[in-house]
């Protein structure tokens, strides 16, 4: 019998993953993929000596990695080589100081690496908040060994597969109907330490009242799994998953746009791609779950109507400014977090009543710090990142007004010029987001995990009205980020190794 035919259509970081688990299979999988590289969301730009990462800049989750890779007999280190960052990140918070100032009066925290001397920070900053660190970090830990090991490896497609004993009792351990908000108030009150632990909650895409306290298995992540470089940039993941599909016998075609998917009789037949059409027994959509719903299937076959979409809360979009820069930039490390501005704000701006943001937070990446690759000698690669609401009208001048905010800020926080050492700059937004992946909305990371979009609560992995019709990505299960596409890939691809081999 000749192998079943699989198209899988985009090939971020969820269709790479779902492609090589079917092809070692036996499956005879092809990936369409619009643009003319893969990646997805994590591509990479080479510009004038420059290797700009598109999107993803933080590794986390490194046995993700790992796993995925072993279930190929292979290594992340057969393909690339990763460092542990130290200290993990640095923040900037909103206290009023010269840049002569040392960095714990200025209101800077260097985040450690090293547990002992994260430990000492948390005490430094909250008398007796180190013991409860303790505590919190191992309930974190409960967490992220259930969740990640248990429940995120699960297709969520019926309440049933959580209906072990074992399980839904660990629900509650999980805290999984608590908020993180007060959650983490339980233990600590520093207004730094709760604006350090809120901050994995921003990847999450909701404020920290609407996510469940489960998710402070993102904290474990954070300061006992640590923060992850590969050498040679982000983008060496998507370059590591192209290489092995490839090994393992993937087609892999760029430049093909997917405009339809033909169903008959509650089966799809074929896709059209650039004009042609092409046939499969079966396809996985990698590409935003809303698009390819409301744009590719006729309405009959739908699963979920444009109200539905409407009410979702999406993860927030952002604008990010891609800079080269013909100078070393001093007081900056490899990830820069700009919290001088009021968090609580910025969110409401971002959920509750969508607007650009009046004073809000930004992300600063300068991979130039640690890796020599991804700028000319003497030159600095920077990334900076203001989260911002979806659906919002994405002009010219808008760019322009918050290059000035958070370059003024930059310059003011670090004490140097950096504006007229710029000789590469890039901004791009919601239109970009909605031009190159048919993101709903410009959303950047997809659904918010709030807890009425959990588990079975997301938008389905497998069609209800088309019987050979399958999603992935970070529409779906479990949820946005690279280790959770790369898991929802997996997850797929044993949903349909199980319905047809
Ligand atoms: C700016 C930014 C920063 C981020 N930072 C981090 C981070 O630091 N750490 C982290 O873990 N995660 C981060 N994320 C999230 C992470 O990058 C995403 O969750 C992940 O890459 C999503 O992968 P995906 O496969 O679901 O979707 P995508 O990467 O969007 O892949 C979908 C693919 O489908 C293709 N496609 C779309 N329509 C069609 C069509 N009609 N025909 C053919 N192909 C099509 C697209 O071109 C794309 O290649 C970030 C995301 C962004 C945008």
């Amino acid at each position: 019998m000749s192998a079943k035919k699989v198209i899988v259509i985009g090939a971020g970081f969820s269709g790479l993953s779902a492609a090589c688990c079917l092809a070692q299979k036996g499956f005879d999988v092809t990936i369409l993929e619009k643009k003319n590289e893969t990646g997805g969301r994590g591509r990479k730009a080479d510009v004038d000596g420059f290797m700009f990462d598109m999107g993803p800049s933080w590794y986390w989750m490194p046995e993700v990695f790992e796993k995925f890779f072993n279930r190929f007999g292979k290594s992340v280190a057969d393909y690339y080589s990763l460092k542990r960052l130290s200290p993990s990140y640095r923040v900037f918070f909103k206290d009023e100081a010269s840049p002569l100032t040392p960095l714990q009066e200025r209101g800077e925290l260097d985040i450690p690496a090293e547990k002992e001397k994260l430990f000492a920070l948390f005490e430094s900053l909250e008398k007796g908040s180190s013991k409860k660190l303790e505590q919190f970090l191992a309930e974190a830990e409960y967490k992220y060994d259930k969740g990640v090991n248990e429940f995120v490896y699960k297709p969520s497609l019926s309440l049933m597969e959580f209906a072990d004993v074992d399980l839904l009792l660990s629900l509650f351990r999980l805290n999984m109907f608590s908020s993180f908000s007060k959650y983490i108030r339980k233990y600590f009150s520093h207004p730094k330490l709760l604006q350090l632990l809120e901050f994995p909650v921003l990847f999450l895409g909701a404020k920290p009242e609407n996510t469940p306290a489960l998710y402070s298995m993102m904290n474990y992540a954070d300061m006992i799994l640590g923060t992850w470089y590969p050498d040679g940039g982000m983008y060496k993941i998507a370059e590591a998953m192209t290489k092995l599909a490839e090994e393992l016998g993937v087609k892999i075609q760029t430049g093909e746009n997917v405009e339809k998917i033909n169903v008959t009789n509650g089966k799809v037949k074929s896709v059209v791609s650039n004009g042609k059409e092409i046939f499969a027994d079966i396809i996985i959509s990698g590409a935003d779950y809303n698009f390819t719903e409301q744009q590719l299937l006729d309405e009959q076959y739908r699963t979920y109507s444009a109200d539905y979409w409407e009410s979702r809360i999406m993860s927030p979009s952002a604008l990010i400014f891609y800079l080269g820069v013909n100078k070393k930039v001093d007081n900056l490390l490899h990830h820069n977090l700009f919290f001088d501005a009021d968090f609580s704000v910025h969110a409401t701006e971002i959920y509750d009543n969508p607007q650009w943001p009046s004073h809000p937070l930004f992300y600063v990446c300068c991979p130039s710090k640690t890796d020599a690759a991804v700028a000319p000698e003497g030159m600095e690669n920077l990334f900076v990142l203001i989260p911002v609401a979806v659906g919002l009208e994405d002009n010219e001048a808008t760019r322009s007004t918050y290059f000035d905010m958070v370059m003024t800020r930059l310059e003011n926080r670090t004490g140097q010029k950096i504006r007229e050492h710029i000789v590469y700059k890039k901004a791009y937004a919601h239109r970009d987001f909605i031009s190159d992946y048919n993101s709903f909305k410009g959303n950047a990371y997809g659904l918010a995990n709030t807890l009425f979009q959990t588990a079975v609560l997301k938008p389905r992995i497998k069609s209800r009205n088309v019987k050979n019709l399958f999603f992935t990505g970070q529409l779906t299960v479990p949820g946005p980020g690279v280790p959770p596409s790369i898991i929802s890939g997996q997850v797929v691809a044993a949903l349909v190794e199980q319905e047809f081999l």
